[in-house]
């Protein structure tokens, strides 16, 4: 038997591993496994290029929970390891970096030490941070030699054991001796859910128990000619270990991925709309797939649901830095072995290999997007609302995404047609400019309560789009400074023929100062702190009173509501409305021959209620005293 002294002078870094190497315990698994499954590969690479001889047999790696023992194993058949690899590998590497660590640690904060971690090899040691004791038994696939089976063992001091051993089969073992603190690893289905997490889709096989399952019993029918079955134990293998994203894309079927997706997501039960095949191996190695879900209306649960692996061992669900911000609301995975693990956000995001992955899964969106756009258009179409809030988010927030979704970016009108927005420039140039030759797009954002500017805009021969996306504001912001042409204008943000002011004004029916006369008689009768009244031309059929909204006002207002806004808004903005009079409606003319005060009131105050009433604004006691008024009239 060797003794060793580990080879740290200053102190025992177990309490500091046990502390600090990483603030998520449940890690040690997920690096316990990967070192079996990186000692299997490299056997199968050996035996592949016939540096190996031997069958390779069963590869599966096996978990073995023994609560009373009170021991969690980890039993592989790779390569194994020496005598002097042990020395190597475990004693020597991870304890001088072990050291470095401590150093480095010192004097930095606990997340810088984080953002260092990822440098040191110290996989193997963070099964100290849930075991009291931790055994290595091992025998190497090397023939020969000094190359009998080993056991390493170590307590948490900074002392450790190497025996030689009688182990039959080629292959690693480590025995992890939970400690009181980490009892939660004793429990079948805590470990049952960190393999599922982290190892779910590992290449090679990973068995943890065994399950129970109904099999057909071939050639046996009951009495009513159904199949028979019988319940049989199975091993429990908990992974897949050929992932569709690591398939050649012409190997896979649209059913393939739509099954994929519903691995990944067993809650979702939505198919997805598309799906983005990612395999990339120079300037950097990434596979993986990303998918196109049916976007609910509140982005935020939508986010942060692409799962980033490396060489197939799961890391996060947060691939912020990683991937552009817009296309965090993209589903699916990534699986890179050029991101670095363990590193913090902020060195990620600096991380030059980052960087070009990030721009690189943003033109692979691009380029599909466009291919389905040129390859059908109609289908496309028929997908636009569902997926207009990835490409308007991408286009607000990525100037090189806003220039390649131009070219399938669409804009839809109320007759639900769809147009490029040089299309729709066309489409709208020859009708909606005003006297000063500007070009004004008309929008709506709620198509049933703004039903009646609609019509009117429509009786004008104008065409309105429909504006009514989470993000359409935002859109409509950035696509005036990037058209410069066009203004956006909502159709209830003024009169029809203010919003599009031609030459031809109608001649007034009234004077001045018979407007001055009803301007009294109107004020005296409405709520001037929120409505400012002014008279206008339009024809005689249009309505006598209008409500609308000064589109500045209005942008403001929803971005102050959005948290944005410039500091002079502070404080509540209330709502400011123009009641615009029709002064060509016949019912002013009647009002001004009206010489009954009373009569008078009575007419304003309905034709006002009216006029509230159809922009959902009459509320409350002021409503009931209408319906009341209305019922009177009818007796
Ligand atoms: P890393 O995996 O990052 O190299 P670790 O501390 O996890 O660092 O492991 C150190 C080394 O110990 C590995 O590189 C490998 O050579 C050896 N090792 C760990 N586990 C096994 C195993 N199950 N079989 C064979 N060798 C192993």
């Amino acid at each position: 038997m060797q003794k060793g002294k580990i080879n740290v002078q200053t102190e025992n870094i177990f309490p500091i591993i046990k502390k600090f190497l990483y603030s998520d315990h449940e890690i040690f698994l997920r690096e316990i496994v990967s070192n079996a499954v990186d000692a299997t590969q490299k056997l199968k690479t050996l035996s592949s290029l016939g540096k190996f001889k031997d069958e390779l047999g069963d590869l599966t790696i096996q978990i073995i929970l023994d609560k009373k023992a009170k021991t969690l194993t980890i039993k592989d058949r790779g390569i194994g390891m020496t005598a002097e690899e042990i020395d190597k590998y475990i004693n020597e590497i991870a304890f001088s970096s072990a050291e470095e660590f401590v150093k480095k640690f010192k004097t930095k904060s606990e997340a810088e030490a984080n953002a260092i971690i990822g440098h040191f090899g110290l996989g193997f040691y963070s099964s100290f941070m849930v075991s009291e004791k931790v055994e290595i038994l091992t025998k190497t696939y090397k023939k020969g030699g000094a190359t009998k089976a080993m056991k390493w063992e170590c307590d948490g001091s900074p002392e450790y054991t190497v025996t030689e051993i009688d182990k039959e089969d080629r292959g690693t073992e480590i025995i992890l001796h939970i400690d009181e603190e980490s009892k939660e690893f004793l429990e079948e289905y805590r470990i049952l859910n960190l393999l599922k997490k982290y190892s779910k889709f590992l290449p090679v096989p990973i068995q943890f128990g065994t399950e129970k399952v109904s099999e057909k019993i071939e050639g046996e029918k009951d009495k009513d000619g159904h199949d028979k079955y019988k319940e049989i134990e199975k091993p429990r293998i908990i992974n897949n270990t050929s992932p569709l994203w690591k398939k050649k894309p012409t190997d896979c079927t649209d059913e393939d991925y739509n099954s994929f997706y519903h691995e990944l997501y067993p809650m979702t039960f939505e198919d997805p709309l598309f799906h983005i095949h990612l395999n990339v191996d120079y300037p950097f190695n990434l596979t993986g797939i990303l998918y196109f879900p049916k976007v609910k209306k509140n982005l935020e649960v939508q986010k942060d649901k692409i799962q980033l692996f490396s060489n197939q061992v799961f890391v996060t669900d947060s691939v912020e830095g990683i991937v552009p911000e817009f296309l965090t609301l993209l589903h699916g995975v990534i699986d890179s072995p050029d991101i670095p693990l363990n590193v913090s956000r902020s060195y990620l995001q600096s991380d030059s290999n980052v960087k070009k992955i990030s721009n690189y899964i943003m033109r692979k969106v691009a380029d599909k997007l466009e291919e389905l756009f040129k390859k059908d258009r109609e289908a496309f179409e028929k997908k636009w609302d569902d997926i207009k809030v990835f490409i308007q988010y991408g286009m607000i927030s990525e100037p090189k995404f806003y220039d390649r979704a131009e070219k399938f970016s669409l804009l839809k009108n109320m007759e639900d047609k769809y147009f490029m927005f040089d299309e729709y420039k066309e489409h709208v140039s020859a009708t909606q400019k005003d006297k000063e030759n500007k070009l004004v797009y008309l929008y709506t954002n709620n198509k049933e309560s703004q039903h009646a500017f609609i019509e009117a805009a429509k009786s004008r021969g104008y065409d309105v789009l429909v504006m009514d996306g989470v993000l359409d504001n935002h859109f409509i912001n950035s696509l005036e400074q990037k058209l410069t042409d066009p203004s956006f204008k909502r159709v209830d943000s003024d009169s029809i023929d203010k919003l599009i002011q031609k030459e031809e004004a109608l001649p007034s029916k009234l004077d001045e100062t018979q407007k001055e006369t009803l301007k009294k008689v109107i004020e005296k009768n409405i709520d001037t702190k929120t409505f400012t009244l002014s008279f206008e031309n339009m024809s005689e059929s249009d309505m006598p009173f209008l409500i609308t909204q000064n589109e500045f006002m209005r942008r403001m207002k929803d971005m102050q509501q959005l948290g944005g806004g410039s500091a002079m808004f502070m404080g509540d903005m209330p709502d400011h409305f123009n009641l615009v009079a029709n002064a060509n409606n016949p019912v002013f003319s009647q009002l001004f021959e009206e010489k009954e005060e009373e009569k008078q009131d009575a007419i304003v105050k309905q034709l006002y209620d009216l006029a509230r009433l159809s922009q959902n604004l009459l509320k409350g006691e002021a409503l009931t005293n209408f319906i009341k008024r209305s019922v009177e009239n009818i007796k």
